[in-house]
């Protein structure tokens, strides 16, 4: 038996559901194939829990410093359990509400795994389903390296699944989610490590809040070990040891984190058999309005390969559809001047070029501007967490090409600022903006 669609979305992720509800509102007779809960790793196993987990974290630096304005507080501990079963419980209500939502736009929702038959056809359980149009939009998961042990860490995955918090706890990685994770477990009172290949954190970050970060992190207690390669993880008696190439061992800890990097959702897909090309890591290539090399076959999301973001997702494929099915010819996503927050403590906000990019396309025309500065929120605290900020202009008119924050409260500040810069701002129109006194943010257009 056989079903037939205008459109087929294989994977119910941010990107995928976008694509399809869209389609959908265009009057596409469109179909979802999801193997696992509906919103994909942004509302399982991602954005949402990780956020979660955050504002804790986030709560406890705040009843913290309360007690410098007066509070007379006490914190009796955190209950990690209890605050599990309440996120475990937000994120099934979002799942339900993501059925709801394609039930509403009467999207076809098919729970199983897709594999491709042909470029026309993909198969679930043993049935055959036909479109002329199939988005892949499949994500990625969490890399474990291949080494000795490898399996006695978890990934963010199992981050999620823990049911307590653990006591001493070793992040393996240097990216977002690398310090993400160490900031909320830190924030909770965990013996917190991070162990890094090279010489420090978010090594793609402009070098500002890099710097900012690894002294705010250390400031708080968590421990940053640099030019660990793991070789190999070992349980000892006092817990579970990495083993470095250098023949260091850290450990005694009672989980390992794997945060090093995420590989694209492709091995069962069966794209060969519809003819997609994939590149060597196994991302699936796209032209700039997210067609693969096969013409009735789309891709869009973390599988690309290219700025793993829920939004950007998003994005692609709602621009996807309203190109394909609104007649909006030009439509699709340009894949730069995106804004992002790392929700780390305290947070990060970036978007456009950094310091290096900047120089190495603009040469001598770049000028920085930037400070740093102790909030007033820790007037009357001993431990003040520093907020920096830079701005990037290049020319004679100074146009903003990149802006980097790092402090309380830049991650609810960027994107008003995105897209001013988005818009072409340059730093003159940043200075003839009255400021919003007193803030943190109004430093940005009183820069010189
Ligand atoms: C810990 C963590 C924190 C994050 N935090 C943020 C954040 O704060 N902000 C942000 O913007 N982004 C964040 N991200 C990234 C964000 O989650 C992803 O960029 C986003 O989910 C990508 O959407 P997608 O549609 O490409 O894929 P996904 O959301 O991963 O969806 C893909 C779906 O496809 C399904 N699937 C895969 N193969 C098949 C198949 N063959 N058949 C059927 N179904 C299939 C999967 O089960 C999955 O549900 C985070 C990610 C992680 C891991």
């Amino acid at each position: 038996m056989t079903d037939n669609f205008d459109l087929i979305v294989i994977g119910g992720g941010s990107g995928g559901l976008a694509h399809a509800q869209r389609a959908a509102e265009y009057g596409i007779k469109a179909a979802t194939i999801e193997s696992g809960p509906l919103g994909g790793t942004c509302v399982n196993v991602g954005c949402v829990p990780k956020k979660i987990m955050w504002y804790s974290a986030h709560h406890a630096h705040q009843a913290e410093h309360a007690r410098d304005f007066g509070f007379d507080l006490s914190l009796k501990g955190h209950d990690w359990s209890i605050l599990k079963v309440k996120r475990d419980a937000y994120v099934k209500r979002l799942n339900g509400i993501y059925a709801s939502n394609l039930d509403k736009r009467e999207v076809a929702y098919i729970a199983g795994h897709g594999s491709f038959v042909d470029a026309h056809t993909v198969a679930v359980g043993g049935q055959n389903y036909t479109a002329d149009n199939i988005v892949i939009a499949t994500g990625g998961y969490p890399i474990v390296p291949d080494i000795p042990g490898a399996n006695l860490g978890i990934t963010s995955d199992g981050f999620f699944e823990l049911g307590q918090r653990p006591q001493k706890v070793a992040v393996l990685g240097s990216g977002y989610i690398a310090v993400e994770f160490a900031g909320v477990l830190n924030g909770l009172d965990s013996d917190t490590s991070v162990l890094v290949r090279k010489d420090g954190v978010l090594r793609s970050f402009d070098p500002m809040v890099r710097e900012e970060l690894a002294k705010a992190m250390l400031q708080s207690g968590i421990a940053l070990e640099t030019g660990v390669v793991p070789q190999a993880l070992e349980q000892r008696d006092d817990g579970i040891y990495v083993l470095a190439e250098d023949g260091r061992a850290v450990g005694g800890f009672d989980a390992v984190i794997w945060a090093v990097g995420r590989a694209p959702n492709v091995d069962s897909l069966n794209a060969e058999a519809a003819g997609i090309e994939m590149d060597a890591r196994g991302f699936i290539p796209t032209d700039d309005f997210q067609k693969t090399n096969v013409d009735n076959i789309f891709a869009l999301g973390d599988v690309t390969g290219r700025d793993a973001l829920t939004p950007v997702a998003i994005a692609a494929g709602r621009r996807l559809a309203d190109r394909l099915y609104n007649g909006m010819t030009d439509r699709r996503l340009e894949y730069h001047t995106i804004p992002t927050v790392v929700f780390s403590h305290p947070p990060i906000g970036t978007v456009g070029m950094t310091e290096d990019e900047a120089r190495a396309e603009h040469g001598d025309s770049v000028r920085i501007y930037e400070t740093r500065f102790n909030p007033m929120m820790y007037a009357f605290s001993e431990t003040k967490v520093q907020t920096a900020m830079k701005l990037i202009v290049v020319g004679d008119d100074e146009r903003v090409i990149g802006c980097h924050l790092i402090g309380d409260g830049v991650d609810e500040m960027l994107q008003g600022f995105a897209v001013a810069i988005r818009m072409g701002a340059t730093k003159q129109h940043f200075d003839d903006t009255v400021a919003i006194h007193p803030t943190s943010s109004e430093e940005l257009v009183t820069l010189r």
